[in-house]
């Protein structure tokens, strides 16, 4: 999606022309207050995404009738003026392409009455007779002027740095405005933003230490994702940091940050069930276990950053409790060594159950089955890095490739990478060969999308190869298909009436849904009354939360890294525009599609 680097002044040039050119036909529609001339500005099958601009809410719409229908109720009221093309080295206009496409794209300032917004636009260059038009733009409100972003704190030279922390972290436990319920990244990176935009807020941790959630799980576990994707708010890895980051040095990374960041934070600490909200002084009542000691708190808003996973998924098998050997969920695989010597059957074919197979095999156990019920989305690390690479460029600063990758809704994400196809089963072939070869079943999902639809859509399903299609093309990891009828006391057998002798039992079979655990802490009636979490929803957006969930006062956050680095700004400004008495609607009700 991204320009390349290197930027002749020739094509420079023509990309500002082109940029203005369409700039111009916004702008007049903007003057005009007019939706159709705004529904224009977009090729005919374009998106627009909007982050409470036009409404309070994020939006994601494709096409003239759509886009047209959903801005023309607030065009007259938006009052969008100083709309212009970013100039920095990073903003301004520059070519890139998109799948076979040449487009020019620009990141864009704009000022309303009460905010500075920024954007981002995809162009599809005039063709003869064409104007300029939007294959896909962003808009989305960045700043309440007055309540900008912190940014670089000079402070009191005079002043003792432990007693300006000590005063502020007292006023932040004593009378926090946001309790955010989970240190993992999520949670962090709120913190981090809150702490910039002013906003008092308190993270409270289950676990003893920041990053106990990545220390206790498999000791082989590295990221998938190249570091750039999990790198944190202000906080770049440095240059030496391995690409692939592995658990341990993710988890001290973690810890290493809430500190850095001043971030306050209660270890060993929990919210009680049946907190109350009460909806006349806008505030929580809810009783916090701090290591066994029980405190009431009031904070105007809860954040639940606990995680995307709520507890194991743990099948019950027909005879289980005849089995001899050890049955055990991935999330407390305790390393391939412990199984040195014996025959191990792995239940799952996504990312746990690849890299426990690939662990199993390479330390010593005697077999490794796999059992796959049905297929699997599959990427290579290669692909994936070609396709971060697209948005993720090394010369462009984070801020800037979030504000890009965040400027094609996940739908047009969708249509740009079935057109990749053809060049990732080029460079995947090997694989798909190999994985074939030991009977291990791929989907491309019926419109070619392969893994990613997987990724937004439920978040299981497939897995990210890192050699795991080699041992399963020589036969180190057996793949078996089928449902488990039942356990004996030393195999695993298969509705087929097939079975496969066992040792051990690994379940790789995901988790239950972390709203079901929320559901625990708030009851049904709380919980029924708030948007579901992950998929996609009816305005096209996938459901991460960090907008108003449908219970006032309650925030949900969820994602991969990106997510909270950039959506925490949203739910700052939704937290600020409340407080500044902005936001319309009294009881923060979820904003109607
Ligand atoms: C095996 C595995 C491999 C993964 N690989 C990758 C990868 O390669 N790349 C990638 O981007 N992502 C990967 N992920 C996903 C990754 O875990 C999530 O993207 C990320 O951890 C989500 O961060 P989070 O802060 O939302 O949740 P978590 O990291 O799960 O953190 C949630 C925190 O909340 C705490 N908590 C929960 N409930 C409460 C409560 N009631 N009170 C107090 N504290 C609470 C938990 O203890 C935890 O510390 C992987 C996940 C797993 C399980």
């Amino acid at each position: 999606m991204s320009g390349h680097s290197p930027r002749t002044l020739d094509s420079q040039e023509k990309c500002f022309k082109i940029a203005n050119l369409w700039l111009q036909s916004l702008r007049v529609a903007f003057e005009k207050e007019d939706a159709a001339l705004f529904s224009e500005c977009f090729d005919s099958r374009g998106w627009f995404r909007d982050l409470m601009t036009f409404s309070w809410d994020f939006r994601s719409l494709q096409g003239h009738h759509d886009i047209k229908k959903y801005v023309v109720k607030s065009i007259g009221d938006v009052k969008i003026s100083d709309l212009r093309l970013d100039e920095s080295s990073e903003g301004c206009p520059h070519s890139g392409h998109l799948g076979q496409t040449s487009i020019v794209e620009s990141a864009l300032w704009f000022e309303t009455p009460r905010a500075r917004g920024r954007g981002y636009v995809l162009i599809i260059p005039p063709d003869g007779e064409t104007k300029p038009r939007a294959f896909a733009m962003l808009l989305m409100i960045n700043d309440w002027k007055g309540h900008e972003e912190l940014g670089f704190q000079r402070g009191a030279f005079e002043a003792y740095w432990e007693d300006v922390q000590s005063q502020r972290r007292h006023e932040i436990e004593t009378n926090p405005d946001v309790l955010i319920i989970g240190g993992g990244q999520t949670g962090l990176n709120i913190a981090a933003r809150f702490r910039q935009m002013n906003i008092k807020a308190i993270v409270i941790e289950k676990n003893a230490r920041i990053g106990d959630n990545w220390r206790h799980r498999y000791p082989s576990l590295k990221l998938h994702t190249p570091r750039k994707h999990h790198t944190l708010l202000y906080h770049p890895y440095p240059s030496n940091w391995p690409e692939f980051t592995s658990k341990e040095k993710l988890a001290d990374w973690l810890e290493q940050y809430a500190h850095n960041q001043e971030l306050v934070i209660w270890l060993d600490s929990t919210i009680e069930s049946d907190p109350t909200y009460d909806s006349v002084v806008k505030k929580w009542t809810v009783v916090v276990n701090r290591n066994g000691d029980r405190l009431t708190m009031s904070p105007t808003h809860l954040v639940m950053a606990g995680g995307f996973f709520g507890d194991p998924n743990i099948p019950k098998f027909e005879g289980q409790e005849d089995f001899e050997g050890e049955i055990l969920h991935s999330n407390t695989f305790p390393g391939g060594d412990v199984f040195e010597g014996k025959r191990v059957v792995v239940i799952g074919a996504a990312n746990s159950a690849t890299d426990i197979c690939q662990d199993l095999a390479s330390r010593g156990a005697t077999s490794v089955t796999m059992v796959q019920r049905s297929s699997s989305g599959v990427v290579s690390s290669n692909f994936n890095a070609i396709l971060f690479k697209e948005v993720y460029p090394e010369w462009r600063s984070l801020e800037y490739s979030d504000l890009a990758a965040f400027a094609l809704p996940v739908k047009g994400l969708r249509e740009l990478i079935e057109g990749m196809q053809p060049i990732a089963q080029e460079i995947d072939k090997d694989i798909y060969q190999g994985l074939a070869k030991g009977g291990f079943m791929v989907t491309q999902n019926p419109d070619g999308s392969a893994q990613m639809p997987m990724v937004y859509e439920r978040n299981a399903g497939y897995y990210v190869d890192f050699g795991f299609w080699r041992l399963v093309s020589n036969g180190s990891v057996k793949v078996v298909h089928g449902n488990v009828a039942k356990l004996t006391a030393t195999s695993v057998n298969f509705d087929d009436g097939s079975h496969v002798d066992a040792d051990a039992i690994v379940l790789a079979t995901g988790w239950l849904p972390i709203r079901e655990k929320y559901r625990e802490i708030f009851g049904s009636e709380v919980i029924d009354r708030t948007s579901e979490l992950w998929g996609i929803d009816e305005g096209g957006e996938i459901r991460t939360g960090f907008k108003p969930s449908g219970q006032p006062g309650l925030w949900y956050a969820l994602g991969g890294f990106e997510f909270s680095r950039f959506y925490s700004k949203q739910l700052a400004l939704f937290i600020k525009a409340q407080e500044l008495g902005y936001y319309p609607c009294p009881n923060w009700e979820r904003p109607s599609q």
